[in-house]
Formats: C-alpha cells, structure tokens, sequence
C-alpha cells in the first residue's frame, strides 16, 4: 500500500470512530487470524448489576450492606460500584449515604478487597480470596455461586469476621451483537479466544451464550500476556481486545492491540487501534479496513 493508501486508511477509521495509531497498526491487522477478547466491559456491557442476595447468618439486609459498602466504597472495581449502587436501596432516606469508616483497606487484584468496618474483618471476593484467607465456603453458599455461573453471573462472597456470611449474585450481560460479531469473525477466518480474571463458570457460560469455545478463567494479568505470545509461538497473528488496566500487558504483547474506547486510559495508551465507540462490531471495521489497504490487488 502507498503511504497515501494508508492515510486514507487511517482516515476513513477516524471517521468512522475507529483510531489508528500509525500505519503499522494499520498494516498489521490484515494478518491478523485470531483475537484473544477480554470479557468484562469488552464482550459484556461493564455496567454490572447486583440481582440477587443470598445471607447464610441471621443478619438484617440492610446492616449487612452498610458493611459491604463501606469496604468496596474505596475500590474502583465495576463491581464495587455495583455493589455500593445496589447498597445505596437501603438507605433511601438518605440522598448519599455516609458510609462508616473502613481502616486498612486493602484491593487485592483479581481477587477482591478487604477491610475493618465497626471493628468487624470484612472480606468481599472470590473463592480464591477466601482460600488464600482460610475462610471455609459452606455448601449452600457453594450451591448459590454455581446457580450464578450457570446463569453467566459472577458470585461474590462476603466474609464478616472470617465467615462466610452472604452471597451477592452480579449480571453483566453480553454487549448487544457480541454473538453475531463472533460468527462473522469466523466467516472471516478468525478464531475467537475469551480470557478473564472472572471465574470458570461463569467464563464458560458466556463463552458458550456468545459461541466461543476456547475460554481461559481466573487469569491474572501477566497470564492474559502469556496467553497471546503462547497463541504467537504456535503462529496466529493475534489481536487482543480490551478495557481494562488488567488488559494492558496482553494490549502490548498483541500483534494488534485493540482497546474498547469507554475502558480505562492505562489499556488505551497501551493499544494501537482504539474503539472509540466502543462497539465489538469495530473490531470487523478495523480489519476489514486493513484488508481494504493491504490486500487490493497491484
Ligand atoms: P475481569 O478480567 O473479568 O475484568 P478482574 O481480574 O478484575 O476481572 O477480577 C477477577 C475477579 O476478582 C472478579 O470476577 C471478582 O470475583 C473478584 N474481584 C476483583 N475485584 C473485586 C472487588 N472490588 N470486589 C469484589 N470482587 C472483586
Ligand atoms: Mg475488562
């Protein structure tokens, strides 16, 4: 392609929301022939919803939130806004409920977060968290995280004073297209592989709501990297698509990064093409134009 070729290129991806940084990104997402797809706020919408509560001791809903919210009130997790959201239900008397004072407040990555809350240990996660703080998962709250990952929601535990105490069940549900975006990828001859830091239930049930099989749960960041310079070594040209600041190693380890426009500023500096409105179905757009550039016939 001449340079003139890319330039309209870029130029016609601008237009159309979709930002190339630089001819190289342009050029090289015409090869591309897989893309590893982050789930959360990338295939699912990122605006999660608290749907359901399970409590396990005998403890009034709204105390039992009062607590919750104090300790994700300090993480900027989506699913502690969620969680704080759904919390505010209970103090609707209050426009913007003060929440008690949480001390030394801890955000383990991928995990969870913990704090004292009113002289109570408050932990809020997922099994891995309470593993790693030898805290028991009982077998009904263990039934009540299997019935949200079979309907693809994610179950956050709550330990008070290391037992488990409740149960939250959170919904993100799939961005709209997700599942069609996946099928013409296919027709395209590009496989779709799925990571997350989420759980392998839930991981499993979207990977199939939105028809991707190969799905890799509970990865940690540097795993998310590893993943797309594994799927190099075997020879894809792989794309990574992303939001989050837990994406940015695997952005930059990618062929092609790709970041969802409304992600975090980490994972856009870290991408080489940005979708500013972050619709799936750019992704289509990115390569189809980088088909369009490199591929005429000369
Ligand atoms: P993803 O790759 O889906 O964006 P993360 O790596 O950020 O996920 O988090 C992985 C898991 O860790 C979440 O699914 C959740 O179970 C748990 N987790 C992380 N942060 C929090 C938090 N602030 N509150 C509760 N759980 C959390
Ligand atoms: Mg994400």
């Amino acid at each position: 392609a001449t340079p003139t070729a890319v330039m309209v290129g870029t130029g016609v991806g601008a237009s159309q929301g979709v930002l190339i940084k630089g001819g190289q990104a342009l050029e090289s997402a015409h090869k591309v022939n897989c893309i590893v797809f982050d789930k959360t706020g990338t295939l699912t919408v990122g605006k999660p919803v608290v749907v359901n509560t399970k409590l396990f001791k005998n403890m009034v809903l709204r105390d039992f939130y009062e607590l919750v919210a104090a300790t994700e009130v300090n993480s900027e997790h989506p699913l502690a806004k969620a969680i704080v959201e759904y919390a505010k239900k209970f103090r609707e008397e209050e426009e913007n409920p003060v929440w008690p004072e949480a001390q030394d407040f801890v955000s383990i990555t991928g995990q969870g977060v913990k704090a004292i809350v009113r002289n109570r240990e408050i932990i809020v996660g997922n099994r891995s968290l309470m593993l790693d703080h030898n805290i028991a998962i009982p077998v009904d709250a263990e039934e009540m995280l299997a019935e949200t990952e079979e309907m693809a929601q994610t179950g956050i535990l709550i330990s008070i004073d290391r037992e488990v105490t409740g149960v939250l069940a959170i919904s993100d549900p799939l961005k709209p297209g997700a599942h069609e975006v996946i099928s013409i990828l296919k027709s395209m001859k590009v496989r779709s592989i799925m990571v997350t830091g989420d759980n392998w239930g839930t991981a499993n049930s979207i990977g199939s709501e939105v028809g991707i099989e190969t799905v890799m749960a509970e990865t940690k960041p540097e795993q998310k990297a590893e993943k797309v310079k594994e799927l190099q070594s075997s020879g894809y040209v792989v794309a990574m698509v992303g939001d989050g600041i837990n994406d940015s190693p695997a952005l930059v380890a990618a062929d092609v990064g790709m970041a969802i426009g409304a992600g975090t500023d980490i994972a856009i500096e870290a991408a080489d093409i940005v979708l500013m409105k972050s619709n799936l179905e750019d992704v289509i757009t990115a390569i189809d134009l980088s088909r369009k550039t490199f591929t005429r016939i000369r």
